[in-house]
């Protein structure tokens, strides 16, 4: 098949878009659309220190390697890289991520679960089992994330979350009749790094294809502890329901944003965990953030 743009070979089709690009116009694809998802909505600004979330995955690789490339020339944003180590054998090897961020002269900085909390995500499943792994490992890393990055100065978090993900976290909150998550607004809260996320409007398998070119060495393997059941099924829906309609993934995205954008009154207001100092959401009766609850909940308090 033949590029829609020039006559070189077609490497990848678009349902959404009819096309078919060669390399060098999906490159040029799916830059202009992450370079447009952070103009759109302000993302980087000058004096920013923006670190990518690196785990070595394909999305979280893809997204320093482009960041490197839209950054790299720039002496008034600084890019770096931050990997959490759960404590996963066999499977977290934080070298991995190291060798990426290294071979692209990105600084690099690591934190592990057993350094900061005393215990691995092994232990985590090994005492409470799988069925709740997930949530407390989310809980525990985007803590000990939130904290490095504050550390090392960083003003924004670069995430590789990608269109399947957007669409099926909002998908995923509409099953559950969660409201309270769809149109929780985004705001900026005192000592909690903001996300940006400059795929966010890219297909997953464009995200893998732009990793396959780009990045050498990244981790094919998920997490062997990932369970998900609801997000395994919504992602067969989506991608079934998407194939005859190919925009919807896009506008369920869009959705999820305008739900987010209009509550501006919704939730209460920040304050910060009486433990930690960490800020978390001030709820009636709870002085301490959920990472804490979670380590107490782990330790048997
Ligand atoms: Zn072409
Ligand atoms: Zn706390």
């Amino acid at each position: 098949m033949q590029c829609s743009k020039c006559r070189r070979e077609a490497i990848v089709y678009q349902r959404y878009s009819g096309l078919h690009l060669c390399e060098q116009h999906f490159n040029r694809d799916f830059e202009a659309k992450a370079k447009r998802a952070i103009r759109e909505h302000h993302w980087i600004e000058s004096g920013d220190t923006v670190a990518v979330a690196l785990s070595g995955g394909k999305d979280s690789s893809a997204v320093l390697f482009f960041l490197h490339g839209l950054l790299g020339e720039r002496r008034d944003v600084r890019l770096m890289a931050i990997t959490v180590d759960e404590g996963i054998a066999g499977y977290r090897d934080p070298d991995r991520a190291r060798r990426l961020s290294e071979g692209m002269g990105v600084p690099w900085v690591t934190a592990s679960f057993r350094d900061a909390y005393g215990i691995t995500l092994d232990e985590i499943v090994a005492r409470k089992g799988t069925g709740l792994s997930c949530t407390y490992c989310g809980v525990l890393r985007r803590a000990l994330m939130n904290r490095v990055a504050r550390e090392e100065g960083v003003t924004k978090f670069a995430y590789g979350f990608n269109l399947d993900d957007g669409a099926q976290s909002v998908l995923m909150n509409v099953l559950r009749g969660d409201a309270a998550h769809l149109t929780r607004p985004v705001r900026e809260v005192e000592g909690l790094v903001p996300r940006i996320r400059p795929f966010l409007y890219i297909p997953e398998r464009e995200v893998a294809l732009y990793a396959f070119l780009h990045v050498e060495g990244f981790d094919l393997a998920g997490c062997p502890y990932a369970v998900g059941a609801l997000r395994r099924d919504v992602r067969g829906i989506l991608d079934e329901y998407t194939y005859r309609h190919p925009a919807t993934k896009y506008s369920l995205v869009r959705l999820g944003e305008a739900l987010r954008r209009t509550d501006a009154a919704a939730g209460s207001g920040f304050g910060v965990c009486e433990r930690c100092g960490e800020p978390m959401p001030v709820k009636e009766g709870k002085g301490i953030c959920r990472a804490c609850q979670v380590l107490d909940e782990l330790r048997g308090a």
